[in-house]
């Protein structure tokens, strides 16, 4: 089974983001989907679970759907040689230091063609998501498909040689799409920016009751009167785990709080468990660090702990966005994290949180954000608002189905 079957129970979407962003910011997505009723979509990405894109298409999928654009999500077959290569290209395209074979290529294209006859790419927009499926694009049979490569990595310091090895098959796609001006590489087809978002009405972030919380977080078994400092990430170096415990112990001088380090596994990141040891390695016996790890379904757990915690962190090392962040930001939390790829849009320094630049700024922040009730709320405050202007799922829904309006009507009007 490639196909993902989307959760489509309660209300319409589309009503409580009327509720969320207003009857305006909703228009041109409405009008763009009339415009494109009946053409088909296609997602693919590599994982059903785990990590953000596919926390995105699990909503994003239905919207479109609801909105009378028939939209489906493939999710491409691997096997554990294809993730540790992929996992590769991922770091690398990050700057991260490492290199591909000739195997590997091959291994690449090799799982990319099996996929490509596996898959069902039927519709009038494929759209990929990331490395791991972009080589399906050398298998596009059906003429008259708009094929678009969605590139959520921050490419700005891309490994060389490994961007030369994807950069002709990305050449292939009619568009590309990046969450940044400054991940845009050198390109001969057209690039559109589109930052991601969140659903303001999943379990990730829609209210919480205090009792539901409560019940949420007590097996984790957190000391209620200490202040929560937590970063919510899949354990991978690129989110700098250990450099979160490294600020919190300079912090924990001088400052009572509890740090949370929350997170599970993708199924396409084969290096997880070797970072979970890692971490557990730094925190050694600290009774006060909680190491929570979370079932990919914790969605309401995870809420819970954004919501209760007094700081949320995210000292990534390098980072396509962060999700996490606009979660955090949404439920008007202070957010201290690094000025790394997308986390700057979302974290406009000292209006809607703090930025960082390393463990002993990141020290340094939560130290600040601990001592100022004040300061937490204000950010808190302007932070949410950003957030519902920029980083909620119509937004970018729209932003797809202009790209996608505007591949259709180019192609019209070469036909006419
Ligand atoms: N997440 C989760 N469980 C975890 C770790 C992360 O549900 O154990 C969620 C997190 O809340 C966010 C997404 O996965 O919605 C991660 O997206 P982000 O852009 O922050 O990072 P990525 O993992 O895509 O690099």
């Amino acid at each position: 089974m490639t196909r993902v079957e989307v959760r489509a129970d309660g209300p319409p979407l589309i009503d409580g983001y009327r509720a969320a962003v207003g009857d305006m910011a909703l228009r041109s997505l409405e009008g763009l989907a009339r415009r494109l009723r009946g053409h088909r979509v296609v997602m693919v990405n590599s994982t059903a679970t785990g990590g953000g894109v596919a926390e995105i298409l699990h909503r994003l999928v239905r919207l479109m759907n609801e909105l009378g654009v028939p939209t489906t999500w493939e999710v491409m077959p691997g096997d554990a040689r294809f993730y540790a290569i992929t996992k590769t290209i991922h770091n690398t395209l990050h700057g991260w230091p490492g290199t591909l074979s000739a195997s590997d290529h091959e291994y690449f294209h090799e799982v990319n063609r099996r996929a490509a006859a596996a898959l069902a790419l039927d519709g009038d927009l494929v759209l990929i998501h990331d490395p791991q499926p972009a080589g399906l694009v050398l298998h596009r049979r059906e003429p008259g498909q708009h094929w678009v490569w969605r590139c959520h990595i921050d490419l700005s310091s891309a490994e060389p040689d490994v961007w030369s090895f994807l950069a002709p098959i990305v050449g292939r796609y009619d568009a590309a799409v990046f969450s940044h001006i400054s991940f845009v590489p050198s390109l001969d087809v057209p690039a559109y920016l589109v930052p991601p978002s969140i659903d303001p009405l999943s379990e990730k972030n829609r209210e919480l009751s205090d009792d539901e919380m409560e019940g949420l977080l007590a097996p984790l078994g957190l000391p209620a009167r200490r202040p929560w400092v937590t970063q919510v990430s899949r354990f991978d170096r690129i989110k700098d785990p250990v450099g979160v415990i490294e600020a919190f112990l300079v912090m924990r001088r001088r400052e009572d709080a509890h740090l949370v380090l929350a997170g599970g596994s993708a199924d396409d990141d084969p290096e997880g468990a070797e970072v979970l040891a890692e971490v557990r390695a730094k925190a050694g016996s600290r009774s006060d660090i909680t190491i929570a790890l979370l079932p990919p379904d914790a969605h309401l757990t995870i809420n819970a702990l954004q919501r209760r915690s007094s700081v949320v962190v995210q000292k990534s090392l390098r980072e396509g966005f962060a999700l996490t962040i606009s979660e955090a930001l949404w439920k008007r939390r202070a957010v201290a994290a690094s000025a790394v790829g997308g986390i700057p849009l979302q974290v406009l320094h000292d209006r809607t949180g703090l930025l960082v630049r390393s463990v002993p700024g990141c020290a340094a922040a939560m130290t600040r954000l601990l001592r100022s009730p004040d300061l937490r709320r204000r950010l808190g405050i302007e932070g949410r608002e950003h957030v519902r202007h920029n980083f909620l799922h119509p937004r970018e829904a729209r932003d797809y189905l202009a790209i996608f309006a505007r591949l259709v009507s180019a192609a019209e009007s070469r036909a006419a």
